[in-house]
């Protein structure tokens, strides 16, 4: 099968990977998140939803509530139940302020969120779910990186922004949403206008979730497993309720942000976007992900089937992950998202696929 043949199967053929749903809001099945409505601005100026919070007044409030559950640490399902405000820690080490590891415009990410200027990244140290293959190790599980206020942290998204990045890509931020919230409504009286894109493992608590209504305007979860079994396997410590976290969370962010909309430009404003690496031997459940995407998510959400699995960090000591993914795992992966029904893949996805049916074949 040709590429072109794929994306007609795809029902994408000479339209990409996106959407371009600026305003249509009657799209969503379920009541749309908060600012949402706003996005139609009628002004003919895009917001981000932080900024429409904060003209509502209700950003500070927020910013508060998320400190609070600081005090007794249950901000992913870990719930560690430690007071991070008083000087303790928990599974993910992280201590009361945010720790960064670096800032920079990425051009990795999806094509989406890079555009011309770049995904404006924010690397955050250490993590909630620490992944045996984790690869960004050094940064996740040995917590490079140095403690930042929340106006430090403001400083580096104004930065990001006068660098011309497209959004501010936060990596790995649930174990520092409230510095992440406190440091955006800094920025944002200093003039930060960018749209926050919450760039998470998807161990994510869905009522930590519903905190960021109205303040996250693209949400990018990576779903890793859908078998608890797996996830427990190879995470350092146990996260078998991995994907009942992963699939609750990743509900309600599209119930807030919905597809994905872009500007004339195809840079992503606002949608969910998820990404999905295909691990060897079946273990990330890659059929079980996008026939869950398909039955629990309109078909058109955006999906990126990622094929750069390396063996990093412990991996080595797996037998069934130490090694790279097959051109024919590759491609039986996104022969199931064709069976599935999905018609949004990314674009490096589908090069991808081509590049491996050629290698396969
Ligand atoms: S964010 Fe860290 S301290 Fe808080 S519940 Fe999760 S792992 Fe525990």
């Amino acid at each position: 099968m040709t590429r072109k043949e794929f994306l007609k199967l795809l029902g994408l053929a000479g339209g990409g990977g996106l959407l371009y749903l600026a305003g249509r809001s009657w799209l969503f099945k379920d009541p749309p998140g908060e600012g949402q409505g706003r996005l139609t601005a009628e002004d003919g100026q895009w917001r981000p939803a932080y900024a429409v919070l904060e003209e509502d007044g209700r950003l500070a409030e927020r910013v508060e509530q998320a400190y609070s559950v600081m005090e007794n640490c249950r901000l992913c399902p870990r719930r560690c139940g430690v007071n991070r405000r008083a000087g303790q820690r928990g599974f993910c080490r992280a201590p009361e302020k945010a720790m960064v590891h670096s800032h920079q415009p990425h051009f990795g990410e999806e094509l989406p969120l890079v555009g011309r200027g770049g995904s404006g990244t924010i690397f955050f140290s250490n993590c909630n779910l620490r992944c045996v293959f984790c690869q960004n190790w050094p940064i996740a599980h040995e917590g490079w990186g140095r403690e930042v206020s929340d106006e430090e942290l403001a400083e580096m998204m104004l930065d990001l922004q006068r660098l011309g990045c497209h959004n501010i890509n936060l990596v790995t931020p649930t174990h520092v949403m409230p510095n992440i919230l406190g440091a955006v409504r800094i920025a944002l009286q200093k003039g930060l206008q960018l749209p926050l894109c919450y760039n998470t493992s998807g161990y994510e608590l869905t009522e930590m979730v519903r905190l960021l209504d109205g303040i996250v305007d693209i949400y990018l979860p990576d779903i890793k497993f859908m078998d608890g079994l797996e996830a427990e396997r190879y995470n350092l410590a146990a996260a078998a309720d991995y994907p009942q976290m992963a699939k609750e969370s990743t509900i309600e962010m599209h119930r807030q942000v919905g597809l994905v909309i872009t500007d004339e430009h195809g840079i992503a404003l606002r949608g969910l976007m998820i990404r999905h690496l295909v691990m060897p031997n079946r273990v990330a459940g890659t059929r079980e992900l996008v026939q869950w995407v398909a039955a629990n998510l309109p078909k058109e959400t955006y999906v990126n089937i990622m094929s750069q699995y390396r063996v990093e960090f412990m991996a080595f000591d797996f037998p069934l992950i130490a090694r790279a993914i097959t051109s024919e795992e590759f491609v039986e992966a996104m022969g199931w998202a064709r069976e599935a029904g999905l018609t949004n893949l990314d674009e490096r996805s589908l090069s991808n696929y081509e590049i491996h049916r050629r290698r396969a074949s």
